[in-house]
C-alpha cells in the first residue's frame, strides 16, 4: 500500500512523463488518527474503510481475538446481558460458534442466574465436570424432577448424591421409561444399573479414548472415577456428535463452553460473585451504564482481592480515557465501551451525557491497548459492516443486543405483529418495563428501589424474527471475513497493526455519501441477507 508513484504513470499506458512529480500513495485517504483528529464525535456510519489488496481466500481470515486479558475467542462476538437477549440458550449457541454470551442479572434470585450459567457449563462436548447425581435412597420421582429441570435422565448414583461421592450405579431413561407414575415412589437403588455391571473409566482418560469406549460398548454415558471409586465426571455419547458440528467453539481449560454473567454494583453482588465463581463462570461483567463510580471500583478491587484465582472481569461502561483508566487501575481485565449508542437507548436524550460510539471506541481502545486490556464495543451494531468498523477502530470484540434479539435463542416467545410479521420483544434494561420486573436493572441505572421517581433510559420495542443463531452467527462471521478480505488483512492482529501504522486507510462520509452507500433509486426492493 505504501510507496511512491509517478503522477503521470497512468493505467492507460500514457508512458513516462518527464518531470512528473512523485505522488505519495499515503496521501490518499486518512489514517485513523487523521479521521479522529477533529473535535467532532464520529460514529460507525460517518466513515468507510478503504479497500486494500486481496491475495488470500475469505475462509482463511482468522478472527481469533481477546475478550479479556486471559480469555481468547475464535469469533469477536458477545451477546449482551439483557433479559430479552441472553439466557442459557443464547449463551450456549454463541459459545458453540466461537463467541460468548453474558447471562443477564435481572432474575428474581441469584440462584436463577447461577442455574443459567450451570446449564451452559453442563452443555459440553467433553467431560461434564459437575454432573447432576442422585442418591440410591432417592425415588424415581426425584429423577423425573431432574429430567424436567435439566432435560436429561442419565444420572450417576453416588452415596452422597453429589459428584465426589462413591459411585454406586447409573440410572438412565432406559431404566425408568416404562415405569408407570404409580411406581414413581420406588427407590433408585432398585432400578439403577449397579456398579458391578457398569462400564467406567479412570480419571486421566483422554476424551478420545473415552469416546472410543462409548462407541465400542454402545453405551450412552461413561462415568469417570478416581482410584477410590469416587465419581469425578461424566461423559455423554450425545456430545460426540455436537463436538464435530462446532469446530470453533469457545471452551475453557476443561472443555466446557465459556459463559459470562452480569452483576450490578450493589453490595449484594458479592454474594452473586461467590455463587457464580463456584459454578465456574468464566467472566463477570460489572453492568453499569456509567462505569466510573466508587461502587464499581470498590467492587472490582474486592473481587480481585477475594479470590485466589480471580475470575476475569469486564468493567464498564465507559466512553472516555479517564473513565477507562480508573477501571484499569482497579484491575479490570476488559473494558466495555458505549454510552447512549444502543438501539433501545435514550440516555443521551434524557441524561445529556454520552459519546458518539466511533470516537468512544477509538479513544478508549487507544489507551486500553497501551495497558494491555481488550475493549468490547457495546451497542449501536446495526449490521455486520458495523462489526468490522468497530474492530477497525481498535475494539477486540463487539457486544450486541438488538442484532441478536429477534433470534430463536433469545428469551421470550414470538408473536404476530399487526402487519403479519413474526416478532419478539426487545427492551432496554433501563426501560421502565425492565426496571419494574426486578431490581438489578435499577442498579445499572443507579435507581434506588425506594426511589418513587424513576427515570427511564431505554425503551421497549419489538424485533423481527431473525431465525436461529446457528444460521445467523455463521453469517455474521463470514460477513466479517469478507470485510477483512476487502481491507486486505488476514486477521484481527494485522488489522489493528495496519490501522495503527497507517496502511489501512479511512474516509469520512458526507451525508450524501451515506445516502449513496445505502440502497437507493429503486421502486421497491427485497433485502435478503443470508
Ligand atoms: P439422557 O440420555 O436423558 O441423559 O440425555 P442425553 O445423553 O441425550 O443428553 C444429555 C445432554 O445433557 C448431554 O449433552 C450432556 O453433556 C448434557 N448434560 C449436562 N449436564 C449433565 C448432567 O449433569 N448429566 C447428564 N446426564 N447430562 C448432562
Ligand atoms: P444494541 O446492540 O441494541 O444497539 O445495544 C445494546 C446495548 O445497549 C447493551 O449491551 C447495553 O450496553 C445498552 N443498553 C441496554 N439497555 C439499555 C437501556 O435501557 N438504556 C441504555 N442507555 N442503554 C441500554
Amino acid at each position: 500500500m505504501s510507496g511512491k508513484v509517478a503522477n503521470g504513470a497512468l493505467p492507460n499506458g500514457s508512458g513516462e512523463h518527464e518531470g512528473a512529480e512523485d505522488m505519495d500513495l499515503m496521501d490518499d485517504g486518512q489514517t485513523i488518527h487523521e479521521l479522529f483528529d477533529g473535535k467532532i464525535g464520529l460514529t460507525y456510519n460517518d466513515f468507510n474503510i478503504l479497500p486494500g489488496y486481496i491475495d488470500f481466500a475469505v475462509h482463511s481470515v482468522d478472527l481469533t481475538t481477546h475478550l479479556t486479558r486471559r480469555i481468547k475467542l475464535k469469533a469477536p462476538l458477545v451477546s449482551s446481558p439483557m433479559d430479552t437477549v441472553t439466557e442459557s440458550e443464547m449463551a450456549i449457541a454463541m459459545a458453540l460458534h466461537g463467541g460468548i454470551g453474558i447471562i443477564h442479572s435481572n432474575f428474581a434470585t441469584v440462584q436463577d442466574q447461577v442455574n443459567e450459567v450451570q446449564k451452559v457449563k453442563r452443555y459440553k462436548q467433553g467431560f461434564i465436570s459437575r454432573p447432576q447425581c442422585i442418591k440410591p435412597t432417592d425415588t424415581i420421582r426425584d429423577l423425573m424432577r431432574i429430567k424436567a429441570q435439566f432435560g436429561f435422565t442419565g444420572t450417576p448414583v453416588t452415596d452422597t448424591g453429589n459428584v465426589g461421592g462413591k459411585l454406586l450405579g447409573l440410572v438412565t431413561s432406559r431404566d425408568v421409561d416404562f415405569i408407570s407414575e404409580k411406581r414413581w415412589g420406588d427407590l433408585i437403588k432398585d432400578v439403577m444399573v449397579p456398579i458391578e455391571k457398569l462400564i467406567t473409566a479412570e480419571e486421566g482418560t483422554t476424551l478420545s479414548h473415552a469416546y472410543e469406549t462409548l462407541e465400542k460398548e454402545k453405551k450412552g454415558k461413561l462415568p469417570i472415577v478416581n482410584k477410590k471409586g469416587e465419581l469425578t465426571s461424566l461423559i455423554a455419547r450425545t456430545d460426540l456428535k455436537k463436538a464435530r458440528d462446532f469446530p470453533h467453539s469457545s471452551y475453557d481449560e476443561v472443555g466446557q463452553l465459556r459463559v459470562g454473567a452480569a452483576i450490578s454494583t450493589r453490595e449484594t453482588s458479592r454474594e452473586a460473585v461467590r455463587a457464580l465463581v463456584a459454578v465456574g463462570v468464566d467472566v463477570i461483567v460489572i453492568d453499569s451504564s456509567q462505569g466510573a463510580s466508587l461502587y464499581q471500583i470498590e467492587l472490582l478491587k474486592w473481587i480481585k482481592s477475594e479470590f485466589k484465582e480471580s475470575p476475569q472481569i469486564i468493567a464498564g461502561n465507559v466512553v472516555t480515557v479517564a473513565q477507562a483508566k480508573m477501571l484499569i487501575d482497579a484491575g479490570a481485565d476488559g473494558i466495555r465501551v458505549g454510552m447512549g449508542s444502543g438501539s433501545i437507548c435514550i440516555t443521551q436524550e434524557i441524561m445529556a451525557v454520552g459519546r458518539a460510539q466511533g470516537t468512544a471506541v477509538y479513544q478508549v481502545s487507544k489507551y486500553a491497548r497501551s495497558r494491555g486490556v481488550p475493549v468490547i464495543a457495546d451497542g449501536g451494531i446495526r449490521d455486520v459492516g458495523y462489526i468490522t468498523k468497530a474492530l477497525s477502530l481498535g475494539a477486540s470484540c463487539v457486544m450486541m443486543g438488538g442484532l441478536l434479539a429477534g433470534t430463536t435463542e433469545a428469551p421470550g416467545e414470538y408473536f404476530w405483529g399487526p402487519s403479519g410479521v413474526r416478532l419478539k420483544k426487545y427492551r432496554g434494561m433501563g426501560s421502565l418495563d425492565a426496571m419494574e420486573a426486578h431490581t438489578s436493572s435499577n442498579d445499572r441505572y443507579f435507581q434506588n428501589e425506594s426511589d418513587a421517581i424513576k427515570v427511564a433510559q431505554g425503551v421497549t420495542a419489538t424485533m423481527r424474527d431473525r431465525g436461529s443463531i446457528h444460521k445467523y452467527v455463521p453469517y455474521l462471521v463470514r460477513g466479517i471475513q469478507h470485510g477483512f478480505q476487502d481491507i486486505g488483512v488476514k486477521d484481527l492482529f494485522t488489522l489493528h497493526a495496519n490501522v495503527l501504522n497507517g496502511s489501512v486507510k479511512f474516509e469520512r462520509r458526507s451525508p450524501n455519501a451515506q445516502l449513496e452507500g445505502g440502497v437507493h433509486s429503486l421502486h421497491s426492493y427485497d433485502k435478503r441477507l443470508f
